[in-house]
């Protein structure tokens, strides 16, 4: 492998949340040498940050993570694995329930609190000498040419490299500096997510309620007591529930999820998110590729967006090790145009999924909601199907890089 002169770095990365950290210790483990850039300066010790979301991590995304090195630093009584999911809906009795033993798999996913992930991935970035975190810096300015491009940061520094890959989040600043559209589509909701204490035992099961005005889902934290719970709907519901004390919300809480864990007996901070639909035009220029948040964002009823991020990273990854290592340039868009191609594909199908039960279950019409329930009853019985829409959801399905996959 050739290093070509006169560069910083092969490849800059702008943001380190899960998704820029996971890129960042594929390549340093193929010998690139990268730098890392977050404009917080508590960018490695996201413990620090007021941030409660809890992610279900599919299998597809625990094989790459351990991949990167970073899978056996996170704590190990921080990581639920939930065997079991249930989704029922409130306008009648229709339900589903998946199990992952039915496709011989131990796990349906993992349950995991966003700040363990990323101090376990910026504990590995520091372990590489090849990784040069840079945190309070923001991108200023990006310059390009037919070589190399250049981005000032507002630190005063300037960063040559072959490529720059923008992991910055749905705001992101890369994405606006290089001028590529991100076509929004607002879904007229708010996430609230906290962490709640529950009377009953929730025994490993992951449980979606689709309410009239959007999910509301309890994610199974390791105590078998506590669950990470995301209620979407109106913002102007959200925006009251939020203003509810502490004793009233968790009474509504409990009533929403029509007592299936008993009452609720404590809830962490709430905090609230806006929800949207989006996709970026391009998620390629030369030299330049977005990945995770900065290129689509999806409603979370299907805890996948950081999955899709994290399969974005491996599958940019594999594109530039692979290019990297016959001394190809990595900046050259046709290389690029690969990556954009297979992630945009899968990433648009479920995109379509995801809206497509969001507005089945919230359609008010008695007819559509009659059919759904007994949809549900239908699929539920049916194996076949069943397992085909649950090894898609874990990430078993479709076209997976080379570090999702198993034997590698
Ligand atoms: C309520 C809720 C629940 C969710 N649950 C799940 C779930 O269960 N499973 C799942 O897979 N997904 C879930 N998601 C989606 C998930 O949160 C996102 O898809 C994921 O965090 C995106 O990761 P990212 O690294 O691309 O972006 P972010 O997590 O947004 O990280 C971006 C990083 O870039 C940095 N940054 C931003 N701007 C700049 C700048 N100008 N310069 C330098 N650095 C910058 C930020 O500091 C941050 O570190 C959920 C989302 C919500 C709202």
């Amino acid at each position: 492998m050739k290093r070509i002169e006169g560069y910083d770095y092969d490849v800059v990365i702008c943001g380190g949340g899960v998704v820029g950290c996971s890129l960042a210790c594929l390549l340093a483990k193929a010998n690139f040498k990268v730098a890392l850039l977050d404009r917080d300066v508590r960018a490695d010790r996201s413990s620090q940050k007021n941030d409660s979301r809890i992610f279900a991590i599919t299998i597809s995304s625990k094989r790459i993570l351990n991949k990167t090195g970073a899978w056996h630093l996170i704590p190990e009584d921080s990581i639920s694995p939930f065997r079991r999911m249930h989704v029922w809906d409130e306008n009648g009795d229709g339900e589903i329930r998946f199990e992952s033993a039915s496709i011989c798999e131990p796990a349906m996913g993992y349950i995991i609190a966003q700040n363990f992930l990323t101090d376990a991935l910026f504990q590995k970035i520091n372990e590489f000498e090849n990784i040069d975190l840079i945190k309070g810096a923001s991108p200023k300015s990006i310059e390009k040419d037919a070589n190399a491009i250049c981005i000032d940061i507002d630190n005063s520094q300037e960063l040559k490299t072959k490529l720059v890959v923008a992991a910055d989040g749905s705001n992101s600043k890369v994405r606006q500096l290089c001028n590529i559209n991100f076509q929004k589509h607002d879904y007229e909701q708010s996430a609230l997510a906290c962490v709640v204490t529950t009377e009953i035992e929730h025994s490993a099961v992951a449980r979606q309620r689709f309410l009239s005005d959007g999910p509301l889902a309890f994610l199974p934290m390791k105590n078998p007591h506590q669950s990470g719970i995301v209620w979407s709907a109106k913002p102007e519901r959200i925006d009251e529930l939020l203003k509810l004390d502490k004793a009233t919300f968790q009474n509504e809480l409990a009533v929403a999820f029509e007592n299936k864990l008993g009452q609720i007996k404590e809830s962490t901070e709430r905090n609230i998110f806006p929800l949207s639909r989006a996709q970026a035009d391009h998620y390629v220029q030369p030299r330049l590729a977005l990945i995770g948040d900065s290129a689509h964002t999806v409603h979370p009823l299907a805890g996948l967006g950081a999955n899709l991020g994290i399969l974005d990273s491996a599958s940019l990854a594999e594109i530039l090790i692979d290019t990297f290592n016959s001394d190809r340039d990595i900046g050259r868009l046709q290389v690029l145009r690969r990556y954009e191609r297979w992630r945009r594909t899968e990433n648009q199908q479920i995109m379509y999924m995801l809206d497509g039960f969001k507005y089945l279950f919230e359609n008010k019409f008695q007819s559509v909601q009659w059919l759904r329930n007994l949809g549900l009853d239908i699929v539920d019985e049916m194996p076949i199907v069943k397992n085909a829409i649950m090894a898609r959801a874990m990430g078993l399905k479709g076209n997976l890089p080379r570090f999702a996959r198993n034997y590698n």
